[in-house]
């Protein structure tokens, strides 16, 4: 605490792993005095490097960029960029604490890292974003390599990004390898990633209500983002029958009481990822719906609500409100989104609740096969890949269970994901010695 006081997020994070996992720690005399959390809160290797680039209009622009290579003990460093104003080296670190567990859980061969920059993708041009991609990646390249750190993206970096970066990359290594994952699929990308993260949160989430006899199929669902989770996550519930009624933007939400369809999805995904709108713009086209302006859809009624936009964007009020409102079912797409005093409120109410490390998995787990596949140089169907996420996304959830849960029976996927994904790091980090 001392040491990172400067840095909320990171210390949330910690914090909410910290009492799970030193209790269990406290049990098993193996990891007594080898202070495996401490090392693991401490970044292998932070890296802050300068980004400058030139605008449309000729003026020097300059960012700041990161890679935060927080754990290599059971693979190489793996996790997201990402691009927005709000990046900085606490919010970076919690995501790559977080992943550093995520990853683990996936039971595939990765560490965990995450990096970015404060640059505001938002208004700029197509150019404007190539030149800072390439500024981006003319110093990040010689910090990773596919055996070494193999980032993806994030908020604010989507296949156009990757494609920028992995350009340059290629360009500067004279070398076309899996550095980067979420690829395009005509050059190393894997089917099924862009999907992955919201899929995976709909198949996770449909794990959880088997335990309670129960299906996706009919149920009233909120939305929280409208970018690529949130989108994939809306396709997954409405093609298991669940009523989409919520999705948003950091302008506010749409509500719409008929429900989400795939056609009134595919146009959200053509004015966020072709036309860069704003959601607003929905009741454009679909006049039914409302929009509520700089607000967060927690207040509407549901069964199940997916926050899949940011950080903290779930608070206590907003766990209260969706509790009483009969909600059964939050499932986090985004990481960390829901404040620990809201996760307090969920189980406290004992729904089923999931935690972002092990719910949106499926992203990174998929990464990790595009990774496999760029390694044996070859590709994997649609369908293969689909049904290996299901699998994975199926292990995670009896991997919770096993650790999470409680003396009533209720499971705990907080504690149980934190254990479990902390095992497997600790024990392969006793193995390799104090390094
Ligand atoms: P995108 O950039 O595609 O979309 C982000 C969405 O969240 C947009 O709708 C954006 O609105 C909204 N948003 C961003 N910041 C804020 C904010 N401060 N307040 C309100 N809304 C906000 O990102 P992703 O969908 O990829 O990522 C969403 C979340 O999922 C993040 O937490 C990310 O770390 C997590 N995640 C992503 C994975 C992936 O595979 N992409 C994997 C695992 C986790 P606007 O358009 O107005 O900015």
């Amino acid at each position: 605490k001392i040491r990172n006081g400067h840095e909320p997020e990171f210390l949330q994070a910690v914090q909410e792993v910290a009492e799970t996992v030193v209790p269990y720690i406290s049990e098993h005399d193996i990891y007594a005095g080898k202070k495996i959390l401490s090392r693991i809160a401490e970044p292998e290797r932070l890296i802050s490097f300068r980004v400058c680039w030139v605008d449309d209009s000729g003026e020097v622009q300059i960012n700041r960029g990161y890679r935060v290579q927080m754990n290599s003990a059971i693979g190489p460093y793996k996790g997201g960029l990402r691009f927005h104003p709000t990046v900085n080296q606490s919010v970076l670190k919690f995501l790559a604490f977080e992943q550093v567990f995520k990853n683990s859980l996936t039971t595939l061969p990765m560490g965990g890292g995450k990096g970015g920059s404060d640059f505001d993708p938002k208004g700029k041009s197509d150019d404007e974003i190539m030149r800072f991609c390439h500024a981006f990646m003319s110093e990040l390249f010689r910090h990773i390599g596919h055996d070494t750190d193999v980032p993806a993206g994030d908020i604010g970096v989507g296949a156009r990004e990757v494609g920028f970066l992995f350009g340059m990359y290629k360009k500067l290594r004279n070398e076309f390898t899996g550095v980067l994952t979420g690829k395009g699929l005509s050059w190393g990308g894997s089917q099924i990633r862009p999907e992955a993260t919201g899929y995976g949160a709909v198949y996770f989430a449909d794990s959880m209500l088997k335990t309670k006899n129960q299906t996706i199929q009919g149920k009233t669902i909120l939305i929280s983002g409208s970018g690529n989770v949130a989108e994939y996550a809306a396709e997954k519930c409405i093609q298991l029958g669940g009523k989409v009624v919520t999705m948003s933007d950091s302008s506010g939400y749409i509500y719409d009481k008929d429900g989400i369809t795939q056609e009134k999805l595919d146009y959200i995904k053509d004015l966020k990822n072709v036309k860069r709108g704003r959601i607003s713009e929905y009741v454009d086209v679909y006049p039914s719906a409302v929009f509520h302006k700089g607000k967060t859809p927690w207040v509407e009624k549901c069964d199940m609500a997916f926050p899949c936009a940011t950080q903290n964007e779930l608070h206590e009020e907003d766990a209260k409100t969706l509790v009483a409102n009969g909600c059964i079912c939050v499932t986090e797409g985004a990481n960390m989104p829901s404040t620990i005093e809201a996760v307090a409120v969920f189980h406290k109410a004992k729904i089923l609740f999931a935690p972002g490390k092990a719910s949106n998995a499926g992203g990174v787990a998929t990464s990790g096969l595009e990774m496999t596949q760029n390694a044996l140089r070859y590709k994997w169907t649609r369908t293969e890949v689909d049904e290996k996420l299901k699998e994975i996304m199926r292990d995670i959830h009896a991997s919770c269970e096993q650790y999470g849960v409680e003396a009533d029976g209720y499971v705990n996927y907080v504690k149980g994901a934190n254990i479990a994904g902390f095992v497997k790091v600790a024990d392969a980090m006793l193995a390799q010695g104090v390094i």
